[in-house]
């Protein structure tokens, strides 16, 4: 079929292939049970936040979804595809799977451009002057466009972040895991990295999103998924979740932040 109407159920109907599915998952390191029986499924287009106290779980969940970590059951499936353990499969996984972290990690000694520009040409084998177009317009979008010929020190640290997220994306990720991309910034830097992912997000781009930023999670999320030693205990949109959380640890969780 090659109709183009829209699908009256929107493009985040149940018929939908799950973008990310995760099945039964358990992690341990060690003696520590860090993921218990994780079960998560992530719609294409969707925007999903994870929140929880620290030490629940929240980052190991993300590194398990890029093979940042292995896990010791269960399965995860990125587009239908079930997570490869090594080899090719593995690059070009990561590929699919963008990752921005807490710390930028951005390579000190390249330009911002060459930053947003090393993966496509070194990894995906795109033409220099392709990737840099390619790589100019990521910039402008993540409003930084004029910093392209600097050194990442040269640059605030939210604009840094800004230049990692363009650096996934210069990838053509399927979907964007962020880890807690706001919490190394100074408070007036935090709003110009929320306004580049809400942006991200209206695009249509599959996220999820660690953050304790609240108004982005009430505002941007479709859903919010609790988690609290190593288990996910509560799925819902936010204005539930805010509004009526049902279990205690999140009750408790809440009235600590908010
Ligand atoms: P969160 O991101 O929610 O704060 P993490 O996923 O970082 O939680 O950590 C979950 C638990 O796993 C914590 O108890 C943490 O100390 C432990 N942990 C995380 N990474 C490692 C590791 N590489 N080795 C051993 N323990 C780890
Ligand atoms: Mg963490």
């Amino acid at each position: 079929m090659t109709s183009i109407t829209p699908d009256p159920a929107g493009p985040r109907a149940s018929t939908t292939r799950p973008l990310v599915q995760l099945s039964g998952v358990q992690k341990h390191f060690g003696d520590l049970h860090v993921l218990k029986d994780i079960d998560l499924e992530v719609a294409p287009g969707e925007v999903v936040v994870v929140l929880g106290p620290s030490g629940s779980g929240k980052s190991t969940l993300c590194r398990t979804i890029n093979r940042l970590e292995t896990i010791d059951e269960g399965e995860i499936r990125i587009d239908g595809t079930v997570l490869p353990t090594s080899g090719k499969g593995l690059a070009k996984l990561r590929s699919e799977v963008g990752m921005v972290f807490q710390s930028f990690n951005l390579f000190a000694h390249k330009t911002v451009l060459q930053n947003v520009t090393v993966a496509p040409i070194k990894v995906k084998g795109v033409p220099r002057k392709q990737a840099e177009a390619e790589g100019m317009e990521l910039l402008e979008r993540v409003g930084v466009a004029d910093q392209a010929d600097k050194l990442p020190a040269q640059l605030s640290g939210g604009q840094q972040q800004r230049v990692a997220i363009a650096r996934s994306l210069a990838m053509k990720p399927k979907v964007m895991l962020f880890d807690e991309p706001t919490s190394a910034l100074d408070p007036e830097m935090i709003s110009e990295v929320i306004e580049v992912m809400t942006g991200l997000a209206k695009s249509g781009m599959t996220m999820i999103v660690v953050t304790h930023e609240m108004g982005f999670a009430r505002r941007t999320a479709d859903r919010v998924v609790f988690m609290d030693s190593g288990r996910i205990v509560e799925v819902r949109p936010p204005e539930e979740f805010f509004s009526s959380p049902e279990s205690d640890r999140a009750k408790d969780f809440l009235g600590k932040i908010l």
